[in-house]
């Protein structure tokens, strides 16, 4: 059977509100404060982006929203956002010192939406007007993802020419397309975008680098290039039944939901989601909000294995989403030409390696797969692109972690293409030090605030290659340093 929408606009308006819900001003000042403004907070160290989140906190418990919101996107212009996406819980809020007095964390995410809130819905400019090219440089930034646009709008600040390049209508990446819509309207991330074009940046969008403008005429019209293209379509799968109508790339079915009315949306009442990581996660949890009678999970090892974060998984399992472990799926079952059912078999771990069992194979019904199974790097894409930068066997763009700058020492890289696929904030915070790097580069002066690198990051070890570049590293490298 074709697939069609299941529920009306106003269940579906009800199953896909905010899933954390903005503070009213009373609740915000009383969690506020609750804060200890810790001296040497290790909440700014857990955020990738260097947020001054005790002063941030302290603006709003005596009353001044709009300073706290200055604060906030001073750090990270896509404050906005990351209030409502970050996975708080791993990164300042489970750096909370409460957690250690067996106290509930701070909630920094929704305090800082309260006060990015404060100033978006009442219009106010809190970023001074940046100085119009006063150094005379001009960047092209490709892709306005999240990336691109952390590191446009830290450029115009820096006082330089910045033009960003965007294949897709709307600008925002992921942040537009790709969120779980019950925890961010692509409104949220149109705004920011807003916001970046306020500080002077050009957008061009429609425009595919490679296709509609070559990378030679930016290198020719602009003093550096910053990469930010992200990440591929869904993974293959390279199994019988994946050409069906009723199997979809996650990230498809996913940006559906954000370009088309709710109540439009086709979905099936068995859906099948493979993998188990955040992306699969999304999917089986709007699947059921859709009104899918089941949703389920299929993922070839076992629970304790799944990359998804523990919160997101504990969700889903909320919504009613069900899993199935140690099974591999063989074949997409169709019936009359539509989906009707998803082959599994069962596997076993033989030296880590997933190995299925024989005779164990098993159909499990179902009228729509979503494939979750990871996006896929570009590396045809950049090589094709740019055929002089290193590509890592990973598949993304070797740099240096500091400073973003590749192998090619006018190109620089940050967010999903550079990393392997991280968070929001990872990507904004990366475009921040590319755009630092950049301005080392075209200027030879340093820059102003330093950087907070992320605690967590330390922890899981840099993003990028290590390539160190030629460029001043150990000026970045100190200014990166925790001074307290
Ligand atoms: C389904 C899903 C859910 C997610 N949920 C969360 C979440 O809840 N919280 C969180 O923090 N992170 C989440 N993430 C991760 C997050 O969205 C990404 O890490 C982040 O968007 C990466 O930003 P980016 O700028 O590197 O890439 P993208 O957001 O992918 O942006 C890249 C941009 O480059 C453009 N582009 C590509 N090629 C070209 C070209 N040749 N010319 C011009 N433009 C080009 C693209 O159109 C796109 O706009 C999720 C990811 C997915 C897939
Ligand atoms: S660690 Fe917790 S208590 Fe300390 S400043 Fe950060 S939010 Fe406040």
């Amino acid at each position: 059977m074709p697939l069609s929408p299941l529920l009306p606009a106003d269940v579906l308006a009800a199953n896909f509100a905010d899933l954390k819900p903005p503070l009213r001003p009373q609740e915000a000042l009383v969690e506020a404060s609750r804060c200890l403004y810790c001296f040497d907070a290790p909440c700014i160290m857990a955020c990738p982006t260097g947020i001054d989140i005790p002063a941030f906190i302290k603006k709003i418990a005596f009353g001044n929203p709009a300073g706290a919101a200055k604060t906030i996107l001073t750090a990270n212009i896509l404050g906005a956002s990351c209030a409502r996406v970050c996975p708080t819980s791993v990164l300042c809020e489970g750096a909370c010192v409460l957690e250690d007095r067996d106290e509930q964390p701070i909630m920094i995410g929704r305090l800082q939406r309260f006060a990015t809130d404060y100033v978006e819905q009442r219009g106010l400019r809190v970023l001074p007007q940046p100085p119009a090219n006063n150094s005379g440089r001009k960047i092209a930034v490709i892709g306005a993802g999240p990336a691109g646009l952390g590191c446009a709008a830290e450029l115009a600040q820096l006082g330089h020419r910045v033009t960003i390049f965007e294949r897709q209508k709307q600008a925002g990446g992921l942040n537009t397309y790709g969120i779980a819509y019950y925890k961010m309207k692509p409104q949220v991330s149109l705004a920011e975008v807003e916001l970046v074009k306020s500080l002077g940046v050009e957008l061009r969008t429609g425009l595919a680098v490679g296709k509609d403008i070559a990378v030679s005429t930016l290198e020719k019209d602009f003093d550096a290039v910053f990469i930010g293209v992200g990440l591929g379509t869904a993974t293959r799968l390279h199994i019988p039944g994946e050409e069906l109508p009723e199997v979809l790339d996650a990230l498809e079915f996913i940006s559906r939901i954000h370009t088309d009315p709710l109540h439009t949306v086709p979905v099936g009442r068995r859906v099948a989601v493979i993998g188990a990581g955040n992306t699969a996660i999304d999917a089986v949890t709007q699947s059921k909000r859709l009104g899918a009678d089941r949703a389920f999970i299929v993922y070839r090892r076992g629970e304790g294995d799944m990359s998804a974060y523990d919160f997101e998984y504990a969700h889903a399992k909320d919504d009613g989403a069900q899993f199935i472990f140690h099974a591999l799926p063989v074949e997409v079952v169709a019936t009359n030409g539509h989906v009707s059912g998803l082959k599994l078999i069962r596997t076993r771990l033989a030296g880590g390696r997933v190995e299925p069992i024989p005779g164990t194979e098993f159909v499990e019904p179902c009228d729509m797969v979503l494939k979750a199974v990871g996006q896929e790097k570009q590396v045809k894409m950049l090589r094709g692109l740019f055929p002089e930068l290193v590509i890592d066997d990973r598949g993304v763009i070797a740099h240096d972690p500091l400073t973003g700058q590749t192998n090619v020492p006018h190109l620089f890289v940050g967010g999903d293409c550079g990393n392997g696929g991280r968070e929001v904030v990872n990507a904004v915070g990366e475009g921040k030090k590319a755009a630092h790097g950049i301005h080392v580069f075209l200027t030879g002066q340093t820059f102003g605030p330093p950087l907070q690198p992320s605690r967590l990051g330390a922890k899981q070890g840099a993003t990028g290659s290590g390539l160190m570049s030629p460029i001043r590293a150990h000026e970045l490298e100190a200014a990166l340093s925790p001074k307290t």
